[in-house]
């Protein structure tokens, strides 16, 4: 089973809890396991995705880290692919093949400009559309694409709520009522 890890850099505080929170969203739903993030500390964020995660089960943690080079040398070290997704990398859709015959990966997203160091030291810089647009839809892309659309059929164990889908309610099951 592919295992998908997530970097976030230089999460700024407010400006970017909104979007971190929506990124970690994403990452948990469409098959990600962690999310390390750089930047600065926010426990109020950390403590939503974790309240997520209390209420909808599942494998996923979020995690600050103080020097996210460090992080990247320990995926490197573990035989994680580094990803580094950027609208002035190479299209997914040329380098998709070669990956989905990888299983480890450890995506980089960026906030604010990033810098030069980490186009260099990711094993592939690779652009979503060449047009800017965000991390949250980069990668949400990125995973589908990895996971072949299988993460929309990944189960998550140990949850309080869980949805019945269905043509038109809405059927939330609450396993404490
Ligand atoms: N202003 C920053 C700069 O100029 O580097 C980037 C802002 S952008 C909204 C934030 C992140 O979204 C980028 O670092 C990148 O990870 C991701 N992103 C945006 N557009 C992308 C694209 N077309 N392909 C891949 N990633 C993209």
């Amino acid at each position: 089973m592919r295992d998908v890890w997530i970097l976030r850099l230089s999460h700024r505080v407010p400006r970017d809890q909104r979007v971190s929170t929506h990124l970690a969203l994403a990452a948990r739903a469409l098959g990600a396991t962690r999310m390390f993030y750089s930047g600065t500390r926010d426990t109020e964020f950390e403590s939503i995705i974790n309240m997520i995660i209390k209420n909808w089960g599942g494998k996923f943690s979020v995690k600050y880290i103080d020097d996210p080079v460090n992080i990247i040398n320990k995926a490197k070290s573990m035989n994680y692919v580094i990803i580094h997704l950027t609208m002035y990398g190479i299209p997914l859709n040329h380098i998709i093949d070669e990956l989905l015959r990888m299983e480890k990966f450890l995506v980089i997203v960026g906030s604010e400009k990033v810098p030069s160091k980490f186009f260099y030291i990711s094993d592939f810089n690779i652009a979503v559309g060449n047009q800017p647009h965000s991390e949250v839809s980069a990668l949400a892309i990125f995973l589908d694409r990895i996971f072949q659309g299988m993460e929309l059929e990944k189960i998550f164990p140990g949850g309080v709520l869980s949805v019945v889908n269905s043509k038109r309610g809405k059927y939330l099951i609450d396993s404490l009522k």
